[in-house]
């Protein structure tokens, strides 16, 4: 874990996303933070907030250094939530992990996976959010990746065709504008969230021309994401935004190009509302028209390289031997450490 968060000092990065799986379960998360914190990144964490309820915990971590915790919960309606948790009482605990948090001086955001289950009332959670723990000024939406653990096996329940969520994600979109509170959307096409576009986290990484890298402990490795490698429909080639939308991310084939339609909207106003982001830590006051020319010499340089590259680029979370090869190596290790522990591994099959 040095050896990463080192990596990610020596890149000038400003931060670190403590992610899983669940990170609270690892034993050494305290110690992770701190050393984190040491080498001057700012410590967030994403969570499901089990542990994080328990007052000692959250105090050992806030004391360890961490800054910021984006708290995930899918839907505020005990029922859905706990059919998607598989486990009951987690929404309770995940509230008081939200409140304690803030109460020992670190920030909190919310994150919601988008799925089939919660498309239709994203705004009443928003609803309830605001209502009842108003502290809360940040919200983050993920679009179900259907390649992902249990998604993939179980796609016709839970993965949310993109008109399922239109209505009620833009409604709570506009509720938090209103409210003065900030968001990010991520993996939804820009045709299904027009109005807040400068929101999607992929088109503001595209206007910026930022890289994200995602230290996975799995067997993907480390992957260094620059382009947004996802799924274009025919109608995309006629709209206004192609060049700054991410897409239809779908490496699961389990959304509808179909679904996709062109927009005839200006770029600039777009591009403009994300450059003119002071509360953005990359806020760097560029002008439209410098952004506009150091984007064209991007766009070449990127379409030259997807030709120079195009018949040997491994995509973003493919498997390759080296990755096969050092994964394997890395579960022994695990594996070792879990006997020391007293742990039981679960078996590779039971992995997928
Ligand atoms: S039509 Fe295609 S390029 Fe245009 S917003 Fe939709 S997904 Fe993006």
């Amino acid at each position: 874990m040095r050896a990463l968060v080192d990596d990610l000092k020596d890149r000038n990065y400003f931060g670190v996303i403590l992610t899983g799986g669940e990170p609270t379960l690892h034993p050494e998360l305290p110690k992770i933070a701190e050393y984190a914190r040491a080498q001057g990144l700012h410590v967030r964490m994403i969570t499901n907030g089990w542990r994080l309820a328990e007052p000692d915990f959250a105090s050992q971590l806030a004391d360890a250094g961490l800054q910021h915790v984006h708290v995930s919960v899918y839907s505020v309606r005990p029922e859905i939530e706990e059919k998607l948790r598989g486990v009951a009482g987690t929404l309770p605990r995940a509230f008081q992990a939200v409140d304690l948090v803030s109460r020992l001086g670190m920030t909190v955001d919310i994150n919601c996976v988008i799925n089939r289950l919660n498309a239709d009332h994203l705004d009443e959670n928003i609803d309830y959010w605001i209502r009842n723990h108003p502290q809360v000024r940040h919200f983050v939406w993920n679009n179900l990746d259907p390649s992902m653990g249990r998604a993939e096996v179980n796609q016709a329940q839970f993965v949310p065709r993109l008109r399922d969520f239109e209505v009620s994600l833009h409604r709570a979109l506009k509720r938090l504008a209103e409210t003065g509170r900030t968001f990010r959307v991520e993996k939804v096409p820009l045709c299904y969230m027009t109005e807040f576009a400068w929101a999607s986290t992929e088109t503001r990484k595209i206007i910026k021309g930022e890289e994200r890298i995602v230290h996975f402990l799995d067997e993907k490795q480390t992957v260094r994401q620059t382009e947004w490698d996802h799924l274009y429909a025919e109608a995309c080639s006629i709209c206004s935004l192609r060049t700054i939308c991410g897409g239809l991310f779908d490496r699961g084939n389990a959304y509808d190009p179909n679904e996709l339609y062109p927009l005839f909207v200006p770029l600039r106003s777009v591009v403009e509302k994300v450059l003119s982001d002071r509360s953005d830590p990359s806020f760097s006051g560029q002008s439209y028209q410098d952004w506009l020319q150091s984007f064209r010499l991007r766009l070449t340089d990127a379409r030259s390289e997807w030709e120079r590259t195009k018949t040997n680029t491994i995509p973003v979370g493919q498997v390759t031997d080296e990755g096969q090869r050092l994964y394997l190596k890395k579960r022994r290790a695990e594996a070792r450490r879990a006997g020391q522990l007293g742990i039981r591994m679960e078996l590779e099959s039971q992995r997928k």
